[in-house]
This record gives structure tokens, C-alpha cells and sequence, in this order.
């Protein structure tokens, strides 16, 4: 017999495992079990097959009591570190306050600048663990995360950092990005040429030095940062060992979608502006699509044509972009639902967008976003009575259980409604 489970859960009664096996295209298995070794899983498959001997000496094992289960899920695009909150300026813009007069009274993203360079490692690091708290309630087992509201490089560093310690301390996996081309800092707004040489001669060899970023982004838009200058810290950086990725086409199609596709990054996230001629590009040199529907939500302007991409053969990535001025919301399955109701995806495309296209576009498809044996054991068990009512009931929290690495990190204490 093979090493006894550490822990095995039955009674599952519909498992996507979102790979080629099962059925459909979400690797659908109905009656399901699924076991794990040292965090990893051994063993799923239909319960019904279950090796007897193997699951009678399980550790431990638990009653789904007919649940749905899900692969943790990703959120692969957020800013989850930062000093202060905006609400004020919020409720400013609500009541008519041109977004430029409040950015030249100090607020936008400078006021998160200026709160973040402010913080302590420990106050950052208190806030971004309760923001995964809440994503890891919503049955999100992995988070990407991106530093840009330091700036200059002692903040940017103190945000790596701490998200080195979250990654270390909390139930949540973080991924951490490099993004100091989130924007010009004040102190460089006449000198923009200065700021990219800091970025190339300083921030890029201590980031590479402290080795926690696994990816270089870029703000690759009219007004933030050219195709060019874009290019020049993206090639650099791979020299760290970070692989690029980018914002791109937020606004306007400013060639950050060909530089995507150009310079071989991973992906290219936002492009709700991108022109549909970069589709092709983007398909042949395999760039995953990171779209971020909560965020034209929150900005009432047009969401990416996702329909045609996938039409195209893309792989499309859903995330939340949670950051405290154009997407306050850390809830990944509502990006989801929105890109079911406004971006025209359907169930399984926007499913895969927040467990295996997530993953990829994380370059972490050889351990999560998926269900197979040798993965990590990250489920979130939900109840809810079929997979689809994941997206059709929207903003209830359907969360159960999750499991991070074979072990339960979170249970929800309310009653639930479908389970037997
Ligand atoms: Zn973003």
C-alpha cells in the first residue's frame, strides 16, 4: 500500500478539476473523492474507486456533505500592500469633484504614496493580512501582488518584503511582483528620464539582490509610461530573473498590447482599450489576457473584449486588480460573475479565468489552479447545489471550507443552506 493519506475528503457530490480529464471542458467529476500526502494530492477520482485500504487508514477525513469543490482559487492581479484608504476622495468624486483637482490637492495615487512610504513594515503588513483574510474567505488560496505605491527603493523593497512575510505567515500564498514603473513618483514629475535610470541603475539590482520578485510589471499607457521606456526596464529586469508582464491599453491603445507580445511577456492585463488587430499577436506568442472587470465596474468605463479573444484560442485570466483607488473590492468570484454579465464569458471560460488560466498566467500550473495528483491540495469546497450557482447567485458568500496545502484554513461558521 502506498503512504496512508493525510487527509481524504469524500462525499463530494460535483468536482471541477479544470484539466482535460473528467468531462467538459471544467474536467467535471459528479460523486467525487480526493486525497492528499504531505499537502500534495495523491489520490481523485470517483469516490466509488476509491482504493478501500488506502482511505480506511486516512489521518483524517472529511464529509463534504455534498458540496461542490473548486481548485483554491487565484486572484492573479492585485496591489494588495498599501498605506492609507481613499474613501474621502471617493466621496468627493460622487459628488462631482473632478478627479484632477483632487490629484492636484495631493490625492489619487500620490495619497497612497504618501501613506505607504509613511507605514511601517508591521502596519503594512497587519493591513495586507486582513485583505487576505477576506480573499481566502471568498476560497482564494493564491494572491499576486505588485509593489508601485513605494516608488523609490527603500518603500519598494519594505512592500516585497512584507508580502515575503505574508507569503511565509498566512494561510493565503503570495506571489510577488516588482512594479516600480506604477508611476512617475512627485519628486521625478519633470524629470521622468531620472526616474527610469533609478529604476535601471538601483531598484532593479536591489529587488534582484533581495530575490523575492518573480515578475517585472509596467504602467504601459499615454501619460504613465511609453511602449519604449516600458521595454527598456522589462528587458532588464529579466536580467534579475523576473519575467514581465504589463498594464496594458488601460485607456487608450498606446502599443502596450505589441510590446506584450513583443518582448515574450506572460501576460497582458487590462486591455480594455486594446485594439482587436493585437488578438493574433497576443494568441501566437501565447500572452495570457489578465482582465479586470471590478475595475471598469468601479470606473464606469468599457470593459476588454474578452469574447473575442477566446473566440480567438486566448487564454483569459479573471482577477480582482484590489487596489485602494480604481477596484476596492477583494472579492474574486464577483470579477468572475461580471465577466459572465458584461464581458459576454461563459461559466467554464470565467472559471478557468480564476483557477487554471490564473495559474498560468503565474507560471504556476505544475502546482495550483488545478485538481490532479502531484498538485498541492488547495480546494475550496462551496455550498452551493450545482457548480453554476457559483456565479449565478451573486455577492453571497458561497464559501464552505478551504483547504491550503491538505490542511482546513478556513470554515465558515454560518449554517449552510445546500449541504446535507
Ligand atoms: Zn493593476
Amino acid at each position: 500500500m502506498d503512504a496512508p493519506y493525510d487527509l481524504l475528503i469524500k462525499n463530494i457530490s460535483t468536482m471541477l478539476t479544470c484539466t482535460a480529464e473528467g468531462e467538459g471542458s471544467l474536467g467535471i467529476i459528479k460523486g467525487a473523492a480526493i486525497a492528499s500526502v504531505d499537502g500534495k494530492i495523491a489520490w481523485v477520482g470517483k469516490e466509488s474507486e476509491l482504493p478501500t485500504e488506502a482511505a480506511n487508514s486516512a489521518a483524517d477525513v472529511i464529509d463534504a456533505r455534498g458540496a461542490v469543490a473548486f481548485p483554491g482559487l487565484i486572484d492573479s492581479h492585485t496591489h494588495l500592500v498599501f498605506g492609507g484608504s481613499r474613501q474621502d476622495e471617493w466621496a468627493r468624486k460622487l459628488a462631482g469633484v473632478p478627479y484632477m483637482q483632487i490629484a492636484a490637492e495631493g490625492g489619487g495615487i500620490n495619497a497612497t504614496v504618501r501613506a505607504t512610504r509613511a507605514a511601517s513594515e508591521d502596519e503594512l503588513y497587519e493591513r495586507a493580512s486582513r485583505w487576505l483574510d477576506e480573499m481566502l474567505s471568498w476560497g482564494v488560496t493564491c494572491v499576486e501582488g505588485k509593489t508601485g505605491y513605494g516608488l523609490d527603493t527603500g518603500t519598494e523593497l519594505k512592500i516585497l518584503e512584507v508580502m515575503e512575510r505574508l507569503d511565509k505567515q498566512h494561510a493565503v500564498e503570495v506571489i510577488p511582483t516588482f512594479m516600480g514603473a506604477h508611476d512617475f513618483p512627485p519628486e521625478y514629475r519633470e524629470n521622468r528620464e531620472a526616474y527610469i535610470r533609478l529604476i535601471l541603475d538601483e531598484m532593479l539590482t536591489a529587488v534582484g539582490e533581495q530575490g523575492y520578485a518573480r515578475f517585472c510589471d509596467v504602467f504601459c499607457e499615454e501619460g504613465a509610461f511609453s511602449p519604449d521606456q516600458a521595454s527598456r526596464i522589462l528587458i532588464a529586469a529579466q536580467d534579475y530573473g523576473m519575467v514581465p508582464r504589463l498594464h496594458a491599453d488601460q485607456f487608450r491603445d498606446s502599443g502596450a498590447a505589441e510590446l506584450a507580445a513583443d518582448i515574450g511577456a506572460i501576460a497582458a492585463d487590462h486591455l480594455e482599450n486594446m485594439d482587436d488587430r493585437n488578438i493574433p499577436l497576443l494568441k501566437e506568442k501565447d500572452v495570457v489576457a489578465g482582465l479586470l472587470p471590478i475595475c471598469s465596474l468601479y470606473l464606469n468605463y468599457s470593459y476588454p473584449q474578452a469574447r473575442k479573444m477566446l473566440d480567438a484560442g486566448m487564454r483569459v485570466a479573471i482577477a480582482t486588480d484590489f487596489n485602494p483607488g480604481s477596484s476596492m473590492c477583494s472579492n474574486l468570484p464577483f470579477a468572475a460573475q461580471l465577466a459572465c454579465m458584461q464581458m459576454k464569458m461563459r461559466f467554464d471560460e470565467a472559471i478557468l479565468g480564476i483557477t487554471r488560466s490564473a495559474s498560468e498566467s503565474l507560471l504556476m500550473e505544475n502546482k495550483i489552479g488545478m485538481l490532479a495528483e502531484g498538485l498541492r491540495m488547495d480546494i475550496a469546497l462551496m455550498d452551493i447545489p450545482t457548480p453554476e450557482y457559483f456565479l449565478y447567485h451573486v455577492g453571497r458568500k458561497h464559501t464552505w471550507k478551504v483547504i491550503k496545502r491538505g490542511k482546513v484554513v478556513w470554515e465558515n461558521s454560518a449554517e449552510p443552506v445546500f449541504l446535507s
